[in-house]
């Protein structure tokens, strides 16, 4: 070819590629549809049983001696008062930068890690460069592959992490040491960190963030308490006037369990049938959803079905120790946004409410209870620090693509 062909050649591809650009220029955002948008999502799971199993109650973030940082505080302590307290199951989440990743020959080695009656979940506090995160796990697992990636991009923390076949929770995401990984590598996310209540405010929007968009992300509570009662006063540090005010169950996170096993109460976590109290003697908030109307309830929190158009009947309950004579705050939140405020009593600790969620496009529900603060005796100090906060629900999901 000829230099005036090469031309006369590239000058006719010229106007075929510029003709291209101006009609679809000219057809505009008209002919553009989103890959992503919203479409009927195919058959979801069934619901799994609402009475075939039993609320536990536990503590997902707890410091050893283990941690360097921590006092007074030998798993033997922190079992024994967890069994004294009714609680049913506890992970000890020391930080594996203390013992260079070496969780398996430290925390899990200790004699003092066993029990007969506290299920104990083996786990750690991944504690990185870009924040902290808790492992929850049935079994032991190779926390040493976690923590030796964890300066490397989230594909690569991702890939080991599905490897490990492990649950990862996001932690204290609203303060210091923010869990600044992805969200899409986590099944769960510490929205109550500590007795101290509104210092949550902002996990609580990270938390509706994800949500919102698509994310079904289960919130959980952790004490992180490292520090103990001091065996003899001569053991006193400057921080073990702590142990009175936040130590295990401040806050307490329930789970919906199928069996008294690590597992299922991992399982759990996972899918969500999950509820956060102030302590483990404050109410329990339980959440409900009667599709049909029928009267019976059909869906609990960290369900998640296809919506039908049709009205859905809610209900929230307080079981537990409720105050007969004191009044109950019930906020409702609808997809991040408020959607009402109930009033419920001691006496009668339930309320109802109806909606329509929409039938293309997802939406959820989730509650906070606020109301007269529970005892607890063993922290007393804690109660001032939460205190008219009562507990949280996790969300009931509707057209939530399990695919996503
Ligand atoms: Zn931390
Ligand atoms: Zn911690």
């Amino acid at each position: 070819m000829s230099i005036r062909e090469f031309l006369k050649k590239f000058r006719q591809v010229l106007q075929v590629i510029m003709a291209g650009c101006i009609s679809s220029s000219a057809l505009g955002q008209s002919s553009h549809s989103n890959p992503w948008a919203p479409t009927e999502i195919g058959v979801l799971p069934p619901i799994a049983s609402l009475s075939d199993g039993m609320w536990l109650k536990g503590e997902l973030h707890v410091h050893s001696r283990h941690s360097k940082e921590s006092s007074n505080n030998p798993i033997a302590k922190i079992i024994a008062f967890s069994r004294a307290v009714g609680i049913d199951y506890v992970c000890i989440t020391d930080h594996d930068n203390h013992v260079n990743g070496d969780v398996a020959f430290n925390t899990w080695a200790d004699p003092e890690f066993r029990s007969d009656s506290v299920l104990l979940l083996y786990g750690a506090e991944w504690t990185t460069t870009r924040g902290h995160g808790n492992v929850f796990s049935a079994r032991p697992y190779d926390h040493q592959r976690l923590y030796d990636v964890r300066d490397q991009r989230d594909v690569v923390v991702g890939a080991v992490k599905k490897e490990l076949g492990i649950h990862l929770s996001a932690n204290h995401p609203s303060g210091k040491d923010h869990f600044g990984y992805s969200y899409d590598m986590v099944e769960s996310i510490e929205v109550w960190n500590s007795a101290v209540w509104p210092k949550n405010a902002n996990a609580i929007m990270i938390w509706d963030d994800m949500l919102s968009s698509g994310r079904k992300l289960t919130g959980r509570g952790g004490s992180d308490a490292h520090h103990g009662v001091p065996d003899t006063p001569d053991k006193a540090t400057k921080n073990s006037y702590q142990a009175k005010a936040n130590y295990v169950g401040t806050p307490t996170t329930w789970v919906f369990a199928t069996a008294r096993t690590p597992q299922a109460v991992v399982d759990a976590l996972t899918n969500g049938r999950v509820c956060v109290s102030a302590n483990p003697f404050a109410p329990r908030v339980e959440f409900y959803a009667d599709l049909d109307q029928d009267g019976k309830m059909d869906m609990m929190m960290g369900d998640n079905v296809k919506s039908t158009g049709k009205p859905v009947k809610f209900r929230v309950q307080l079981t537990g120790h409720t105050v007969p004579d004191s009044s109950y705050t019930v906020s409702v939140v609808k997809d991040g946004n408020p959607f009402g405020t109930f009033q419920a009593t001691g006496k009668m600790p339930m309320v109802e409410f109806t909606d329509t969620p929409v039938i293309l496009g997802r939406t959820y529900y989730r509650v906070t209870v606020e109301g007269p603060a529970t005892p607890y005796p063993q922290v007393p100090g804690s109660m001032a620090l939460s205190g008219n906060m009562v507990g949280l629900s996790n969300p009931i999901y509707f057209n939530f693509d399990p695919n996503f």
